[in-house]
């Protein structure tokens, strides 16, 4: 599973779900840091964040060699764990009216549109012929444009 593990204190993810957390990377070898988005631990969570004030800790409790936070994602309250549209792992974030699916990773969210828009098929039998469906869309009732449109043919003639 990608994002095993925490990028901060390099643990698994083992108890409860992730934070989501805006911060950036630092990867071996490289002077820079990349902005980005990942989850962190619970752990590492509660060492950077103090529940009873609302405040965040001291700064270098939100940094560690190859990472660093400075919030959780998303703009309202904090949501209750939810599990990534994507991979399906809990995690935690802050409410977002413009949010409907959310994933615990940009490459969750990058898998989310691809199996949205093709490739993987939604793995039923085709609403037409009974074929297990394999390309096109997660959603999609037919396994290819021939049977989509006999469907059609036969919707239009029964109408
Ligand atoms: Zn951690
Ligand atoms: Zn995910
Ligand atoms: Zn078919």
């Amino acid at each position: 599973m990608r994002n095993a593990n925490c990028p901060l204190c390099g643990d698994a993810f083992r108890e409860g779900p992730g934070y989501l957390v805006e911060g950036a990377r630092k990867f071996p070898k490289q002077r820079r840091w990349w902005p980005g988005r990942f989850l962190i631990c619970s752990g590492c969570y509660g060492f950077g964040y103090d529940a009873e004030t609302g405040t965040l800790n001291a700064d270098h409790m939100r940094e560690m060699d190859g990472a660093r936070w400075y919030r959780v994602v998303g703009r309202g309250e904090q949501m209750p764990p939810v599990p990534c549209a994507a991979c399906g792992r809990p995690f935690i974030r802050n409410a977002d009216p413009l949010l409907k699916r959310p994933t615990c990773s940009p490459t969750c969210s990058t898998d989310l549109t691809r199996s949205r828009n093709g490739n993987q098929g939604s793995g039923q039998p085709c609403e037409t012929c009974g074929e297990q469906i394999t390309t096109g869309r997660a959603d999609s009732r037919y396994c290819g444009s021939a049977c989509r449109q006999k469907a059609y043919r036969q919707r239009v003639s029964n109408a």
